[in-house]
């Protein structure tokens, strides 16, 4: 028999596939094609740089052993790039998905001397732009975890999190899911740990990325068709942080392709971080498999910090900023602000703005009308009770009628009002606005956000009601 590309190929093959997982094979394996023999070279062609780079990594070995046993000792395997990918670039992702130049098809060559012995030696075959590539991790250096104070609201996390810098992928906190309400310091603590990963291995691949954008880009790239492209990109990050995964919530192709690039990171040891303003039990519309994944770590909760801590977090920021504040203002602060740590600097920082700019001597007073502010601008938030009763009078029924079962359409309308508002307006969950609209279930309340949606952009007398109610409920 004629010895051709194609027949050492799938001879390697056959060896390659009985030693190696099943997964792996399919994933690395079969895309690739036998495209020249000459002599003792034998050229591949993988579909990417990345491709490539994942092969010399960690298949090199049974590669060589393959191919040896096909065309001897001086056996030599050539890579045959089939896409021009760059990965590099000053702003290699903040907003775009490195774009494959598929029409253009550039070939690349990669010699691979498989007679060198040393590794480092290997290196001739660098690409210029991969291995060198640098992604940008987007962390913000003053999110550190010597900034992030520590006390009995967020010990888990935050110790959760340090084990993880230390070690990433190398704990079972993986993946590592920090939640808690607004403000409690989820963003900051994910950021410590990337920091603290950059700090301690420099070589390591960090992003940190709000799901928000991450949609984004996974929609873009879809219709940019590059959407292997954005795969590829986020399977080769060591750590990789996602902030506020809520968003994904009802997003079934960002679910969907999430699932695969963590599924990757996870077999291959890489870390994964993950904030939410929920526990994994209470997200809705998050895929079950996925939130399955989730609970694979730990989720950790942070909760609201108590007397203590708040007056640490306001002397760290004040000494931070070097500003001096008499101790009972301080406390009077904290004493007020309970529940959010962002509110808390806040009044902080509205204070000594205040008394710079007014040459106002910080008093007592002066951080009591501050703080009245803030409370007031942040505790009011409207029940699902009183949007009932706004919704019910607008419309001249009682809520009971707004509550009952019946399908007049001006009845339905103004329940689904109510539904949308109390979804906009309060934190409670889709589940919980329908138990209290009339025993309804959150698949009842989401329908009903989505119409309210619908019909306010089509019809101007439902707008209009829609306006009318706003201002009503405004705060
Ligand atoms: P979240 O993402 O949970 O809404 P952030 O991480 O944005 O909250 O935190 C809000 C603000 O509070 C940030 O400025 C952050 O630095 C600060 N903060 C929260 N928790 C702490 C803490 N334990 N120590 C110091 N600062 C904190
Ligand atoms: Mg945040």
């Amino acid at each position: 028999m004629e010895i051709t590309a194609q027949s050492v190929w799938s001879n390697c093959l056959a060896f390659i596939k009985d030693n190696i997982q099943p997964q792996a094979y399919k994933t690395w394996f079969e895309p690739i094609d036998a495209v020249k023999l000459s002599g003792n070279a034998l050229s591949i062609q993988v579909p990417s740089k990345f491709f490539y780079e994942w092969l010399e990594e960690h298949y090199v070995k049974i590669l060589k052993v393959s191919l040896t046993k096909e065309l001897g000792a001086d056996a030599k395997l050539v890579y045959v790039i089939k896409m021009e990918n760059t990965y590099g670039n000053k702003q290699p992702f903040t907003e775009k998905i490195p774009s494959a130049n598929r029409s253009a098809l550039k070939s690349q060559d990669v010699d691979v001397p498989f007679n060198n012995k040393s590794p480092e030696l290997r290196n001739p075959f660098i690409i210029p732009g991969i291995r060198n590539v640098k992604i940008e991790s987007q962390l913000n250096p003053s999110y550190s975890f010597e900034n992030f104070l520590e006390g009995d609201s967020n010990r888990l996390a935050r110790n959760a999190g340090i084990a993880v810098a230390n070690k990433p992928g190398g704990t079972s906190f993986n993946p590592l899911l920090i939640f808690g309400g607004v403000g409690l310091g989820k963003t900051h603590l994910a950021h410590a740990i990337g920091v603290d990963v950059k700090d301690k291995y420099p070589e390591k691949t960090v992003l940190y990325i709000s799901a928000e954008k991450f949609t984004q880009q996974y929609i873009d790239s879809v219709k940019k068709n590059n959407r292997n492209d954005f795969i590829h990109f986020y399977q080769i990050i060591d750590v990789l942080i996602i902030d506020d995964v809520q968003f994904l919530s009802g997003k079934t192709g960002t679910q969907d392709v999430f699932f695969h690039i963590f599924n990757h990171l996870h077999q291959n040891g890489k870390q994964v971080i993950l904030t939410s303003d929920k526990a994994p039990v209470d997200m809705q519309d998050i895929e079950q498999r996925l939130l399955s994944r989730f609970k694979w770590g730990l989720s950790a909760e942070l909760q609201t910090p108590d007397f203590e801590t708040r007056v640490s977090i306001l002397r760290n920021k004040l000494y931070r900023d070097g500003v001096e504040m008499p101790e009972d203002i301080i406390e009077y602060v904290a004493k007020h602000i309970k529940t959010n740590v962002r509110e808390l600097e806040g009044a902080i920082i509205s204070l000594i703005a205040q008394s710079s700019f007014n040459k106002k001597e910080i008093t007592i007073n002066l951080a009591k009308d501050i703080v009245e502010k803030f409370v007031k601008n942040t505790k009011r938030e409207v029940s699902i009770d009183y949007i009932q009763k706004v919704v019910s009078d607008y419309f001249q029924m009682d809520v009971n009628t707004l509550q009952s079962k019946t399908r007049k359409r001006h009845i339905v309308q103004a329940r689904q009002l109510a539904m949308f508002f109390a979804k906009k307006y309060t934190k409670a969950s889709l589940a919980s606005i329908g138990s209290q609209i009339g025993q309804r279930d959150h698949a009842t309340v989401l329908h009903a956000c989505k119409t309210v949606d619908n019909l306010s952009s089509t019809d101007k007398q439902f707008r209009k009601y829609v306006e009318d109610l706003s201002k009503k409920l405004a705060l």
